[in-house]
């Protein structure tokens, strides 16, 4: 780093509406990954200035959304005691919110509790002649709008405050109180321009752009001025935002010059696409990041997915499956594309599907625990399982997702194809014929795998040694042993092998399930 060149410093500056979308995801995780990348120090603001938006334990929602998904932070709000809150740093106590914390220098972090701050800036506009009040009630506005709508203009301030009121006038209605805005005088006849780190040049023309409202007659900022106020006061270097802000920037960048402030770089990241390349709403399908967890989607899947939804480390790279110190070894924000990012969820399947197939027997059921608990079989099953231990029925479970372990595209898929292992089966005798086998030849094979089986020990019960064991007895014969078989234990045309199936349900339930077989003949 040379002398001049500033530290990196980033922020993640949602409004917390209740949960994370996973826009918002992929927005922190392109700051956390560049202030990793660059050294620098990650923020995170509450920017919760709309009161209208307030939704209760939506703050709390949206950080233990980002500490679910292993993003950390390194200022800004946490709750209290919570791991990402292991700083060694003064915490303050969130005056808005019970159980948030804050922690920084440049605090409070949680945008209500600087009011008083936009205050004085927006006040320091209007006295610079940056900035005027504005006292124009609904109506009037209304009628402005209709009468340039029937004009065909675009809607903007008239300026009736600015143009026609004296300071005096100003003075006594401030002094009444008189519901008053604070508007950004916005210059006319300018360009604009701003060199995007991802979009290269933008330009604007300043003619476009209406008298923006900074302070509201509540005394509450607006977004543009509390975004531009806080991202000066703390420092912000880079600010990497969706697209969908861009249209913004333009006023951000008049209110930067009005108050004779450098401003950051931006990075306005591609939207995010349905298949059918329209916006990503909630009517096509989730969109929040908790659903996707909840479904059973791996966080490191989710992470690597939406870290490549725009973006990839180019260079014909082939490469797919990203940890997250690849991520941040890798990670480029001159590599992060232009076009709209198409939301596809089979590719976040079959990231899944690789992720859950690189997980150990012991992580895959800590992880697929509650998933399996969750199904409409399992209650029964638990129940008829009572002399079991825990331990004897985390063994079970643990046979299931290992035969299952590479057929899963997501948790919630667990014991779905294979029900015959947690219930009772029923099926029709004719299921256990192989092609044109006779009940006669079918009791025989029937026999012949009692026989093998009761011969095989519990200590040679592995599915090495049961294939090994059904094999050779089986000879060229296969289909004509196993398919009983495995016919009997499952129920079902289609299963994992009967070896995997005998493995999983035990010796016992295998001889039951035989012996209950033969009483059909
Ligand atoms: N509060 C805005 C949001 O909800 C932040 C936009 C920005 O990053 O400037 O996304």
């Amino acid at each position: 780093m040379t002398q001049t060149e500033k530290k990196v410093r980033v922020r993640f500056a949602p409004s917390p509406t209740g949960y994370l979308h996973i826009g918002g995801l992929r927005t922190a995780l392109y700051n956390y990954l560049f202030a990793k990348k660059k050294v620098g120090t990650f923020v995170l603001r509450v920017e919760d200035t709309d009161q209208k938006r307030f939704v209760e334990g939506a703050v709390e929602n949206l950080i233990q959304a980002l500490e679910q998904m292993g993003l950390s932070w390194d200022e800004g709000v946490y709750i209290m005691d919570h791991g990402t809150c292991n700083i060694e740093h003064e915490k303050k106590n969130s005056k808005t919110y019970a159980g948030i914390v804050e922690v920084g220098e440049f605090g409070p972090y949680v945008q209500s509790e600087r009011l008083e701050l936009y205050k004085k800036y927006a006040e320091q506009l209007v006295k610079d002649g940056k900035a005027y009040y504005c006292f124009c009630d609904c109506e009037r506005l209304e009628q402005m709008r209709e009468k340039q709508q029937q004009a065909k203009l675009p809607p903007m301030y008239d300026r009736y405050c600015l143009d026609n009121l004296t300071s005096a006038e100003i003075a006594q209605k401030l002094a009444e109180k008189c519901p008053a805005v604070v508007r950004l005088k916005v210059p006319k006849d300018e360009i604009i321009e701003f060199e995007d780190l991802v979009r290269g040049k933008v330009t604007f023309a300043s003619n476009t752009i209406d008298d923006q409202v900074l302070l509201k007659s509540d005394g509450f900022p607006t977004y543009h001025l509390a975004n531009v106020v806080d991202d000066h006061l703390m420092e912000i270097t880079e600010v990497i935002r969706g697209e969908e802000w861009l249209p913004s920037t333009p006023k951000h960048i008049l209110l930067y010059r009005a108050f004779g402030w450098q401003e950051p770089q931006f990075a306005h990241i591609p939207l995010l696409l349905n298949a059918d390349k329209s916006k990503l709403s909630k009517r096509q399908g989730d969109v929040a990041v908790e659903d996707y967890l909840q479904k059973g989607y791996l966080k490191e899947a989710v992470i690597n997915f939406v870290a490549m939804l725009g973006w990839n480390p180019g260079e014909g790279s082939v490469q797919e499956i990203f940890s997250m110190a690849e991520l941040i070894e890798k990670f480029d924000l001159k590599k992060v594309h232009k076009a709209g990012a198409v939301f596809d969820l089979k590719k976040l399947d079959w990231l899944n599907a690789q992720y859950i197939k690189k997980l150990s027997v012991d992580e895959l059921h800590n992880s697929a625990k509650t998933f399996f608990e969750a199904k409409e079989f399992f209650e029964t099953w638990n129940v008829k399982r009572a002399v079991w231990s825990v331990a004897e029925k985390e063994e079970y479970l643990k046979k299931v997702l290992a035969i299952e372990q590479d057929r899963l595209a997501n948790l919630s898929q667990v014991g779905d194809e294979n029900e015959f292992f947690f219930k009772d089966i029923a099926y029709e005798k004719s299921l256990l014929a192989w092609k044109e086998m006779t009940d006669q030849q079918v009791k025989e094979s029937l026999q012949k795998s009692l026989q093998v089986l009761g011969d095989t020990s519990e200590s040679q019960w592995t599915r090495e040694l049961l294939e090994q064991n059904l094999l050779a007895a089986a000879g060229e014969k296969r289909g004509e042993l196993l398919w009983p078989l495995r016919a009997c234990l499952t129920g079902v045309q289609k299963s994992p092998s009967p070896f995997d199936c005998a493995w999983v349900l035990g010796k016992e339930e295998t001889l039951k399930r035989l012996q209950r077989a033969l009483q059909l003949f």
